[in-house]
């Protein structure tokens, strides 16, 4: 059998939903393949989307019309914005969701999209035309599959291996097979394939749990949506629960250390660093005598809990003596212990910044494939892949692509093609150099006319995206323009310092004196104003300051940023590059001067003599 599509992506989780879905959206006819279609947008570990630097993600996949949010809201039974005392630049809005309901979201979205079939099949390898790159993708039940454009989003599952104490078996994740077939077309295509190592903790019985032991810790009410299409949440809510390991779970950990795969050399790959296992907290934490353990619901039909925190490899045994050692847990049920997987992934410095393999032409990889953890970090890359793809397909070779000085997205694929990775890579604010204007809150404000050009955006979010950026720009404008003195606002009960210097409404809203009703007695405009142009109004008022000495800087970096490095370029004709200068950068090939400063190991001084020879050619 024999069949065609402009883009065919391979694998049905958070990254191939996102790429299957975004390279529909700009009319590529696109297949979704993948291993069952009962685990499209199947959460492999916790049951929760978002949090701080992940839910920026989730909004930026939003404002790119992406499905990620609005299948978390579908789904979602406990929401929280993180750091909520915070400002507003690292607030991480959160919501855990109802496994299966949030697997009915996705695959309800998808089937709903336009340009999209989705098969159930299991690819075993990659076609290459004449010119090297894919021209078609096999499945083990015979089919070749042509197509214009490939995006491999294949998870944990290239070449997994299960790790539960001593048992350790080829696995995807609990329950899937390894994909073997398709590691093996991969790495034969040259690609540089290492392992990585992640895991997830044991599941209990939520009604084997003593509650009334632990502390509630109930959602944010009212509820915040993560999609900017969501105006409520109709969901049921739940509360979560807060318990702690104690000294003797770490005593049990500690006396059990050599059979834990990760300790005892069994397992190779490095972990997450900033989701470590209970067992790698106990030994690199040695002085902490607990961790706190989140208990979250994985349902609203579903008795399963998962306990945040206690991620592990440990025996069996050691995982019931571990449960039965924390506050309320004593008496609790496993439903099925915690495991280790070690997977293979590619070195993502093989990859340009629009996703697509450097020396396999239309080729993409998105996800955990390339070194990432996290359903947010996997989603952000699929879609851009699948815009990539899907342009890609129709014979432009202009990549679309996002800066760090635009978007968290865009910090991160520029992290991973020119840094790689040593460990799983997950999205933190610190790594945003921007972070003041990279806000969850105004990531539509950022993105969404970006993802219009690129043709990624359906008509209802374009339209509602063109009158909410209209109302911001006018009341921007407007608190710019409308000056007061401080005697005028002293009158209005503004409680002002008395330095006869008159200040703008945007000025005067960011300081700690302008109480609501006063602020609104003496601009009585700001009454009227819809709840979320407000809070830009608000956002914007507080960063200001910050941004406006920053305005220039960023206007600079922008434009060297931006400056694009042809591909065909010959760095051994620049002047004034070194030897090593140049195999630094050869084998990076970055696609912008900003990401050639981002290369490992190049200095200021070839950045220098690049930047001139780019000017010039220029
Ligand atoms: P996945 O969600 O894994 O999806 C891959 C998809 O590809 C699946 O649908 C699979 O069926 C399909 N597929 C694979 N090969 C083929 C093939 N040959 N043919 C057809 N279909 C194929 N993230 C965290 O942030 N924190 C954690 O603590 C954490 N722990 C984890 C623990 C475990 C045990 C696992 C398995 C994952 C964990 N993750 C964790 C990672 C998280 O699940 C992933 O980051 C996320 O799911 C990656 O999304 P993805 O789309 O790249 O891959």
């Amino acid at each position: 059998m024999t069949f065609g599509f402009d883009v065919v992506v391979v694998g049905g989780g958070h990254a191939g939903a996102e790429a299957a879905a975004a390279a529909a959206r700009c009319s590529a006819r696109t297949l979704l393949l993948t291993h069952r279609l009962d685990t499209l947008g199947e959460m492999s570990c916790n049951p929760a989307i978002g949090g701080v630097g992940k839910g920026h993600l989730v909004r930026e996949v939003d404002a790119l019309d992406g499905i990620m949010a609005r299948a978390a809201d579908a789904a979602g039974i406990h929401f929280k914005v993180l750091n909520r005392s915070k400002g507003p630049a690292v607030r991480g809005p959160r919501a855990q969701a109802d496994r299966r309901l949030y697997r009915e979201a996705v695959r309800g979205l998808l089937q709903a999209t336009p340009h999209l079939s989705i098969r159930e099949a299991t690819v075993e390898g990659l076609e290459r035309g004449r010119d090297g790159g894919i021209d078609a993708v096999l499945t083990a039940d015979g089919a070749r599959i042509s197509c214009g454009a490939v995006v491999v989003t294949a998870g944990t599952f290239l070449r997994g291996e299960i790790h539960l104490g001593p048992e350790r078996h080829p696995a995807g994740r609990h329950g899937d097979p390894a994909s073997v077939g398709l590691a093996l077309s991969l790495a034969g295509l040259g690609l540089p394939v290492r392992r990585l190592k992640t895991g997830t903790p044991p599941r209990l019985d939520g009604r084997t749990i003593d509650w009334a032991a632990v502390e509630a810790q109930p959602g944010d009410d009212p509820a915040e949506p993560l999609s900017w299409l969501t105006d409520r949440i109709t969901t049921p809510q739940l509360s979560c629960g807060i318990t702690a390991t104690t000294p003797r779970t770490h005593a049990i950990i500690r006396a059990n250390l050599d059979r834990a795969p990760i300790h005892s050399g069994q397992i190779q790959g490095p972990g997450p660093r900033y989701c470590p296992s209970i067992e790698d907290k106990v030994v690199r934490f040695a002085e902490r005598q607990r961790h706190q353990i989140f208990l979250e619901p994985e349902g609203l039909d579903d008795p399963t809990v998962y306990p945040n925190g206690i991620s592990t490899s440990l025996p069996r045994d050691v995982q019931d003596a571990v449960i039965a050692s924390i506050p309320g847990l004593e008496h609790a049920r496993i439903l099925r212990h915690g495991y280790a997987i070690e997977y293979d992934h590619l070195d993502p410095r093989a990859l340009r910044a629009s996703l697509e393999v450097r020396d396999v032409p239309r080729l993409f990889l998105a996800g955990q494939v390339n070194g990432t953890t996290g359903y947010e970090e996997a989603a952000a890359q699929g879609l851009l892949a699948g815009v990539n793809a899907a342009h890609r397909a129709s014979g432009s070779t202009e990549p679309r692509l996002l800066l760090r000085t635009q978007a968290y997205a865009g910090v991160l694929v520029d992290d991973l093609t020119t840094q790689g990775v040593s460990e799983p890579y997950r999205m933190l604010t610190a790594r945003a150099e921007h972070r003041l204007r990279l806000r969850a809150d105004n990531a539509h404000l950022r993105l969404t006319d970006i993802g219009i050009a690129w043709g990624c955006v359906g008509q209802e979010r374009a339209a509602r995206h063109g009158a909410f950026a209209g109302a911001v720009a006018t009341a921007l404008a407007r608190a710019r323009a409308e000056v007061a003195t401080p005697a005028a606002l002293a009158a209005a009960g503004l409680p002002i310092n008395q330095d006869g210097i008159p200040r703008s409404l945007l000025e005067i809203i960011a300081l700690p004196a302008a109480a609501t009703p006063a602020l609104e007695t003496a601009f009585p405009w700001l009454r009227d104003l819809p709840p979320g142009v407000r809070a830009q109004l608000e956002a914007e008022a507080l960063y200001a300051p910050y941004l406006s000495r920053q305005a220039s800087e960023f206007a600079a970096l922008e434009r060297e940023e931006r400056l694009p490095i042809p591909d065909q370029i010959d760095f051994a004709a620049i002047a004034g590059l070194s030897t090593e200068m140049r195999q630094r950068l050869e084998a990076a090939r970055p696609a912008t001067l900003g990401s050639a400063g981002r290369v490992p190991g190049v200095t200021p001084a070839a950045l220098v003599a690049l930047a001139g020879h780019l000017r010039r050619a220029g």
